[in-house]
Formats: structure tokens, C-alpha cells, sequence
């Protein structure tokens, strides 16, 4: 009976899932606690344009991770018309910060999918002490916790330089920046050959200074959250990408796992 209800459990998930990551669920359920424990959960931290989604997408391949960028599902959200997305809309087109109650509800219901059972690299989230907290509390439930959380530092003039040259590709999300990160071909996607870019509302002259407010402020403290932890790593994010992926890099093969 029990094998009957497994294998049900199993071709549903397929079905909503697709099979790998149904797979990947069901290999981490056979997994023992220790096991567990040791799938990653690193944060990137920094002020908005410090190339966190840039480098997330990097790291996510070279480790095996899944990018879980809050800023992504909440766009999502809003374009689905969700009532959390009607809420955030607003919010988010005005450059402050959506509430910690509909972002924790949004990344609780992210982390329970199985695709992310191999580790996860948080880009965006936490981005206050309560969501930090609340991160904790979700993990230990688990027996996990934090493995590292990398400061992505960069100043505030290349922030917003960043910011106001930034688009992306429709079709996969690959970002491109005006004088940074040009396609080699103009206007054709490098990583899917899609053609349609598209620019954020919120990348905006006027909510740059909202959002930067907003990281001083609400986010920078978890600079200080980390590294009471002992889990903080800084990393010089004004060089170019590839730099800072390299550096990114051998800081990750530095963490130590979680005991
Ligand atoms: P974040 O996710 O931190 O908001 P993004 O990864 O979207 O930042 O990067 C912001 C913009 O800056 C993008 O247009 C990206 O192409 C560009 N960018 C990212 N990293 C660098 C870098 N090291 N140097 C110059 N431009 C960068
Ligand atoms: P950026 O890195 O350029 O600030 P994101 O895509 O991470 O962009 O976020 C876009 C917007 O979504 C933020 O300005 C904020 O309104 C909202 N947002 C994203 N993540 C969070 C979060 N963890 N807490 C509160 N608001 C968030
Ligand atoms: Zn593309």
C-alpha cells in the first residue's frame, strides 16, 4: 500500500514537476538528515545593480545551485495578478521594500518545491533583520542552516551606473547592461539567440535614491547579522565580472560546511 501511495506520489510530481526535478526530489527524501544538512544555502548580499542576479546565474551552474531571487518571484507575481503581486506592485515601481509577511510567503512556498533540494544561492533575500530571522528559523526547522552569506561590495556611484544601463532578455533573463555588457551581436540574446530585451519600471533615476536608501538602512545591517554569525565573507564586486565571478568562486570552495 505504501508502495502504491509512493509510486502515485511519485508520477504526480512528474506531472506538476517535470522528471528531473521529481527525481531530484525523491532522491533527496531517500537522503538521511546529515546529507541535508549539507545542502548549501548561500546568500548574496548587496545593494541593488551589485551584480548579484548577474553572478547568482554563474555561480548556480558552476556549484549545481538554484538561483532563488525574491526580486524574480515577486515579478512574477505581480505579472500573474496575485493578490501578494497587487499588494507588491506599487511598492515595488516606488523602489521600497515589499512587506516581510508576503515576501516570506512567497520564498516558503519557493523552498518547498523540490527542485531546490540540492542547495539554493539566495540572491535578494534577506533584505531585513526579520526576514534574516525568519531564514533561520525556516532552516533550523529542517536541522539546516546558512552556509555563508558573500557582501558584494560596490559604491554608490557604480550602483547607479549599473542600474541605469541595465536590461535583460525576455526569453531567458540573461542580463546585458548599455556599456558593460553588450551581446556580441547587437540585440540578439548571447545565451538563447532570443531578440526582445526589456528594461525594469523600477530602474528608474527616481528610485534609485528610494532603493539605496532602502539598502542602507533595512539591509546593511546584515552585514553586521552575518558576521556575528561568523558566516560573513566580503567580495570587491567594483571589478568586472569575470573578476568578481573568480573571486566569488574561491570564496565558495573556502566555506566550510555547516557541522
Ligand atoms: P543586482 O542583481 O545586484 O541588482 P545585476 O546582476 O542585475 O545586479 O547587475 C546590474 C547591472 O550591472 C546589469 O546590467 C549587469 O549587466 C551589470 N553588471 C553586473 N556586474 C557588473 C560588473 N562587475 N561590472 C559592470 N557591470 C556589471
Ligand atoms: P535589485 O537587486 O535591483 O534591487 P530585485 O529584483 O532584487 O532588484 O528587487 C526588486 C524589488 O523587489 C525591490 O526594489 C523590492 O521592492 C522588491 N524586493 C525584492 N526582494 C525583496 C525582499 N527580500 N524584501 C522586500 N522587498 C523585496
Ligand atoms: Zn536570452
Amino acid at each position: 500500500m505504501q508502495k502504491y501511495a509512493e509510486a502515485v506520489c511519485r508520477s504526480l510530481a512528474i506531472t506538476i514537476y517535470g522528471r528531473s526535478a521529481a527525481q531530484h526530489y525523491f532522491a533527496a527524501g531517500e537522503r538521511n538528515m546529515s546529507e541535508i544538512a549539507n545542502q548549501p544555502v548561500l546568500i548574496l548580499l548587496g545593494p541593488p545593480g551589485a551584480g548579484k542576479g548577474t553572478q547568482a546565474r554563474r555561480l548556480e551552474e558552476r556549484f549545481g545551485l538554484v538561483q532563488l531571487s525574491t526580486g524574480d518571484l515577486l515579478r512574477a507575481a505581480v505579472a500573474a495578478g496575485s493578490p501578494a503581486g497587487r499588494e507588491a506592485k506599487a511598492v515595488m515601481e516606488a523602489g521600497g521594500l515589499v512587506s516581510d509577511e508576503i515576501v516570506l510567503a512567497i520564498l516558503r512556498e519557493r523552498l518547498s518545491q523540490p527542485d531546490v533540494a540540492g542547495g539554493v544561492i539566495l540572491d535578494g533575500f534577506p533584505r531585513t533583520t526579520g526576514q534574516a530571522e525568519a531564514l533561520d528559523t525556516l532552516l533550523a526547522a529542517e536541522g539546516r542552516r546558512v552556509t555563508g552569506a558573500i557582501s558584494m561590495e560596490v559604491d554608490d556611484a557604480a550602483m547607479v551606473a549599473r542600474i541605469a544601463g541595465r536590461y535583460t532578455c525576455a526569453g531567458c533573463g540573461e542580463g546585458y547592461h548599455d556599456s558593460f555588457k553588450q551581446p556580441k551581436r547587437a540585440g540578439i540574446c548571447d545565451a538563447c539567440g532570443g531578440t526582445e530585451m526589456k528594461r525594469r519600471p523600477d530602474d528608474t533615476a527616481e528610485t534609485v535614491a528610494v532603493r539605496l536608501e532602502a539598502y542602507h538602512s533595512e539591509t546593511a545591517p546584515l552585514i553586521s547579522y552575518y558576521a556575528g554569525q561568523n558566516l560573513l565573507h566580503r567580495v570587491d564586486a567594483m571589478g568586472e565580472i569575470d573578476a568578481v565571478t573568480t573571486d566569488l568562486i574561491s570564496t565558495i570552495e573556502g566555506l566550510r560546511q555547516p557541522a
